[in-house]
């Protein structure tokens, strides 16, 4: 069986593990001449947003024999909304290093991997039809959504603005900050990932702003935190995300962010596009129904989206109250700790009264 991927990032990386094991050595086709982005980043897992009740990397390699090694464990969250401030502490995710350096979450991927891999490789969205033909299976694991456009199969589009910016101070790693509903960070949502005990990635995204009001965000945010002398540099990111109406056309599966899988609320998209990539090669090879397979994920992803919308909606004091709600001792350690309520189960409840 010949399978072709388009996209060597988390998910199409994946996805070819999955193949591998299924006896399938895929072709890859990369539009970067190395693999990982040009630039070191840190993303963040929360177990609080978990679309299973096992540890995500648990679940990989008790399932997958997948080992994936995270830079290392977050031990304490500090989120910040209106003139509150609420720390929690625990087992409560994962940083992983992304980008180009040996320990980022691709690298490690692509060091499990037998492929056929060509580097510097842009695939335009024009050839897709050309190229199912020619290969038994093609999976757009492209992080973008051009080609699901090109297809007709694009519900809707979710544009977010995102600067990250690498800052100096001293910091904690393990311990991650988030603002939202601050003074600066009306619908956008901050936060703050040590790198090293003097390095920091400070990441602010929000949709449906310009690059103009991005701008402004920002320059409230180094002046509120106080961290205009720190930073080093920036980097922005246009990210293209959206639903989808199916996850595969004829021989043409959708995984990861190309998939519509990352949230627009946080635009955390890491386990899910591991997920996918791993759910597209079974139902590739082993003829399992791929719609079924992610719906789930498409539930939570839904659920997720109505905390945003409630977020946008209400005013900052109402949502320092929630923040207040959220960060009572009993309620923060069942969200953050205990498997049977995440935040999008909070999300699917809101979801009824935002609807009305
Ligand atoms: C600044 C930033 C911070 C983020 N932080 C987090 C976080 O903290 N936690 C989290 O869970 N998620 C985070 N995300 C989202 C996360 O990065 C994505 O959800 C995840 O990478 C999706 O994986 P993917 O495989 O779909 O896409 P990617 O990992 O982006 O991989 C896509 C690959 O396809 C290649 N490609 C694109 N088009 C073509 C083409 N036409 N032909 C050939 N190759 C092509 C690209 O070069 C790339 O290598 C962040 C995203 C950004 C931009």
């Amino acid at each position: 069986m010949e399978v072709a991927i388009i996209g060597a990032g988390v998910s199409g990386l994946s996805c070819a593990f999955r193949l591998n094991q299924l006896g399938i050595k895929p072709t890859l086709f990369e539009r970067r001449p190395i693999i990982g982005d040009v630039i070191n980043l840190y993303g963040i897992h929360l177990n609080c947003f978990n679309l299973f009740s096992d540890n995500p990397l648990t679940f990989f390699r008790k399932n997958y024999n997948l080992i994936i090694k995270p830079m290392c464990p977050i031990k304490k969250l500090t989120m910040y909304s209106a003139n509150k401030k609420v720390s929690v502490k625990g087992k409560l995710g994962y940083v992983f290093n992304r980008g180009p350096g040996m320990t980022s979450l691709e690298r490690q991927l692509l060091n499990q991997i037998d492929a056929y891999i060509y580097m510097d490789t842009y695939i335009m969205e024009s050839l897709i039809d050309e190229i199912s033909k020619q290969f038994d299976a093609v999976v757009i694991a492209t992080g973008c959504t051009n080609i699901p456009k090109h297809l007709g199969v694009l519900k809707e589009v979710s544009i977010m603005q995102v600067r990250s910016g690498l800052i100096d101070g001293h910091y904690e790693t393990g311990q991650v900050f988030s603002w939202m509903k601050t003074e600066y960070s009306n619908n956008s949502f901050i936060y703050l990932i040590p790198a090293s005990e003097n390095r920091a990635v400070i990441t602010l995204i929000a949709d449906n702003i310009t690059p103009a009001e991005l701008d402004y965000m920002w320059k409230q945010m180094l002046i509120s935190d106080n961290i205009i002398n720190n930073i080093i540099e920036t980097w922005d990111h246009e990210y293209h995300g959206g639903r989808l109406n199916i996850g595969q056309v004829g021989n043409i599966y959708f995984v990861g962010n190309a998939g519509g899988l990352t949230d627009d609320f946080m635009g955390f998209g890491i386990v899910n596009g591991i997920a996918s990539g791993i759910f597209a090669a079974d139902a590739i090879v082993k003829g399992t129904n791929y719609q079924n397979s992610i719906e789930t994920m498409l539930k939570r992803l839904d659920q997720i989206h109505n905390l945003k919308l409630l977020a946008n909606r209400v005013e900052k004091n109402t949502w320092k109250y929630m923040t207040r709600i959220i960060g009572l001792p009993g309620i923060r350690n069942i969200i953050y700790k205990a498997s049977f309520l995440k935040f999008h189960h909070i999300g699917d409840f809101m979801g009824k009264f935002i609807k009305q």
